[in-house]
C-alpha cells in the first residue's frame, strides 16, 4: 500500500489542502482530508508538502515525442516517455500514409500492445488519416486521402488486432457518414476532423451517433454565421466532445474561451497532438517523408503550416490555468475526466438510431476517487510534473 500525504488533493468537485491519497495495488482506496483516510502502519508513506495531486492526464491524440513515433515499433518508447509530461493513458495516433504502409505499421503497433512495457497505458489506436477531406489535409499528402469504407475499416481493425478505438474522418466524403453507426457498434469512436462538411451534414452525423470532434478549429473551415459549418456544429451540439489543442499556437486564446464558454469544461477534451519530434531541439526533421521544422515552440511544414504540436498536455493544462484563468479543478476536467468519458461511450446495440446511452466501458479513470485506477500526476506549485503514477506504480519521478 502506498500513501501520499500532505498534498493538495484534487478530487472531482473538492480540493483538500492537506489531503491523503491511499493506493492499494492498482486502485485508489481513499482520497480525502488526512483525518478521513487513516494510514495503515504497513503502508509506504510519501510526504509531499507543497505538491498538488491530479488525476493522470489522458491524451486521446498524440503522435509521439522526443524522436519516437507512436505509429511504429517506437510505440514502446512512447509508452515509457509520456509519463514525464503527466500522461497516464493515451491513444496512439497515426498519420496519412499509403494504405500498405498503414497496415504494416498497425501490425507493428499491435505487436507492442500485446506486451506493453511499463509506462503510460495505451488505451488504443486513433486513426487520423487518410480518411480526410482533400481540402483540409493539414500536412497530409492529399493524393493518399480517400473516404473510409466498411471493408477498409475491417481490414484496418484486423491489422491492428482490434486496438483501433477512434477514427478521424470527414463524414461528407464518399459514404463515410453512413458508417458511423457501424463504427459505434464496433466500439470505435468516429470523430469529425480534417473536414469540410456543412452544418447540415454534421447535424446528420450527430443524428447517427457522432459525438466527438478532432482538434476543434484546426483543419476545419472558418466559422461564418450564415455558413456555420463544422465549427458551428461543434459549438451547437452539446453531445459533441470537442478536442482542443491548447499549446498557445494552434488556437487563439479568444477562440479557446469561446469554445469553453459554449460547451463548458465538460464538453472540452484537451489533446496534445504532439508530433514525434515534440520536445527535441530546434532544427529540421523528416517525419515519414514530410519535412518539419522545429523552433522550440512549434512544429511546422516548410510552408509554415503547423504539423502537429511541440508541446504536451502539461503545457495545455498550464495554458488553461495561466492564460485562460480556469481553476486547476476545471482544467483537470478537460485533461482527465472528459477524455475518460469520451472513451466511455460505446454505442449500445439495439438502441434506435439517434438515441444513445452511455455504456459501461472504462469508467475507472480520470478522477481521484476510491475504486478508480491509481493514475495520478503530482505537480509542484507552478504545475510542473514531478511524479507520475500509473496503476499504483511510480513510473516517473
Ligand atoms: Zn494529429
Amino acid at each position: 500500500m502506498l500513501a501520499l500525504t500532505g498534498l493538495e488533493l484534487y478530487t472531482p468537485r473538492q480540493v483538500f489542502p492537506n489531503g491523503t491519497l491511499l493506493i492499494e495495488g492498482d486502485k485508489i482506496v481513499a482520497a480525502g482530508p488526512e483525518a478521513c483516510a487513516p494510514i495503515p502502519s504497513q503502508a509506504r508513506r510519501l510526504s509531499l508538502p507543497g505538491r498538488k495531486a491530479f488525476p493522470g492526464f489522458i491524451d486521446l491524440h498524440t503522435h509521439g515525442l522526443l524522436g519516437k513515433d507512436a505509429f511504429s515499433r517506437d510505440l514502446a518508447d512512447v509508452i515509457r516517455l509520456l509519463p514525464r509530461y503527466g500522461v497516464t493513458s493515451f491513444l496512439a495516433t497515426t498519420i496519412t500514409l499509403p494504405m500498405e504502409d498503414v497496415y504494416a505499421r498497425l501490425r507493428e503497433m499491435a505487436d507492442i500492445l500485446q506486451k506493453p512495457p511499463a509506462g503510460a497505458r495505451c488505451l488504443g489506436i486513433h486513426i487520423e488519416g487518410p480518411h480526410l477531406s482533400p481540402k483540409r489535409t493539414g500536412m497530409a499528402n492529399a493524393a493518399w486521402c480517400h473516404p473510409l469504407t466498411r471493408a477498409e475499416f475491417d481490414k484496418l481493425q484486423e491489422a491492428a488486432a482490434s486496438h483501433i478505438k477512434m477514427i478521424t474522418l470527414a463524414p461528407e466524403e464518399g459514404d463515410s457518414l453512413k458508417l458511423i453507426p457501424y463504427l459505434l457498434e464496433q466500439g470505435v469512436i468516429p470523430s469529425i476532423g480534417h473536414s469540410d462538411a456543412s452544418y447540415e451534414q454534421v447535424a446528420e452525423a450527430v443524428r447517427l451517433g457522432l459525438d466527438h470532434a478532432t482538434h476543434t478549429f484546426n483543419a476545419m473551415p472558418p466559422f461564418h454565421h450564415r455558413e456555420p459549418g463544422v465549427i458551428g456544429a461543434v459549438l451547437a451540439f452539446p453531445q459533441i466532445i470537442a478536442q482542443l489543442i491548447a499549446d498557445g499556437h494552434h488556437v487563439h486564446a479568444g477562440a479557446m474561451r469561446a469554445l469553453l464558454n459554449a460547451k463548458g469544461v465538460e464538453g472540452v477534451c484537451l489533446v496534445s497532438d504532439s508530433a514525434p519530434f515534440a520536445g527535441l531541439p530546434a532544427g529540421q526533421y523528416e517525419w515519414e517523408g514530410y519535412t518539419v521544422i522545429l523552433d522550440g515552440q512549434t512544429c511546422r511544414t516548410p510552408e509554415g503550416n503547423l504539423a502537429g504540436a511541440y508541446a504536451f498536455l502539461d503545457t495545455g493544462f498550464r495554458t488553461l490555468i495561466h492564460s485562460l484563468g480556469l481553476t486547476p479543478s476545471a482544467a483537470s476536467i478537460c485533461t482527465s475526466e472528459v477524455p475518460s468519458r469520451a472513451l466511455d461511450s460505446p454505442f449500445l446495440p439495439g438502441i434506435p438510431q439517434g438515441c444513445f446511452a452511455k455504456g459501461p466501458g472504462v469508467k475507472s479513470k480520470g478522477r481521484l476517487l476510491p475504486s478508480y485506477d491509481a493514475d495520478v500526476v503530482v505537480m509542484d506549485e507552478e504545475f510542473r510534473v514531478e511524479m507520475t503514477i500509473v496503476g499504483g506504480e511510480i513510473v516517473y519521478q
